[in-house]
């Protein structure tokens, strides 16, 4: 079975193929000549990870899946969310996108916040959703150098370090995409 993921990420799909039964064979955007820039312009997390995964099935005809994340902080309303990468604007800085929350979160309280990714998956005409959530904190500073994005600032619930201190094996298991990935590959798993 070919199945698309709807990402350049060599990383990302290389994990996920190897993770997989050789009956399933992961293809990149690349391998199937995709070349444009998918439109990401829902106003959810669900919706960008389906209009992903649409694009690729309608377009171009193959069962595919994609995946979107953001970061939802509960003292802000949910926010930033789906903007997660483009929260201080469109330079798409993670330093600024993280001093711009940790100065919006100076005079609260809640610190409480919440990875979530979503990936959504088409196959053989029917799309099934999975979600994975880390619930943690928002630190007063940022620590640590592993990670990307938000990593510095965000405390996962059970630790006293960042996700951006801790080890990627540790981020991978208790982290939101790690979780939603593993559900992803239980269910192809049950399909093959
Ligand atoms: P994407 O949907 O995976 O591209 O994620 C959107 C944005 O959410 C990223 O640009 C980051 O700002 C943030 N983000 C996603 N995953 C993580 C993570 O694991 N750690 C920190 N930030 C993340």
């Amino acid at each position: 079975m070919n199945l698309v993921f709807a990402s350049n990420n060599k990383n990302k799909i290389k994990e996920i193929q190897s993770i997989l039964p050789e009956t399933i064979k992961i293809l990149s955007l690349e391998e199937i000549g995709c070349h444009e820039d998918i439109p990401e312009t829902a106003d959810t997390i669900e919706g960008n990870a389906i209009l992903k995964a649409d694009y690729v099935t309608q377009k171009f005809g193959y069962d595919c899946f994609a995946d979107d994340t953001g970061l939802e902080v509960t003292a802000l309303n949910g926010e930033p969310g789906v903007y997660s990468a483009r929260y201080a604007g469109e330079q798409r800085s993670a330093d600024d996108n993280m001093n711009k929350l940790l100065n919006a979160l100076l005079d609260k309280s809640d610190r409480s916040a919440k990875f979530k990714t979503v990936i959504a998956l088409n196959l053989k005409g029917e799309q099934h959703l999975f979600t994975g959530i880390a619930k943690g904190q928002i630190t007063l500073n940022k620590t640590g150098n592993e990670g990307f994005g938000y990593d510095p600032i965000f405390q996962p619930e059970g630790y006293t370090e960042t996700f951006a201190e801790l080890p990627l094996e540790t981020k991978n298991k208790i982290g939101h995409r790690g979780k939603a990935t593993q559900q992803l590959i239980d269910f192809l798993n049950a399909t093959k």
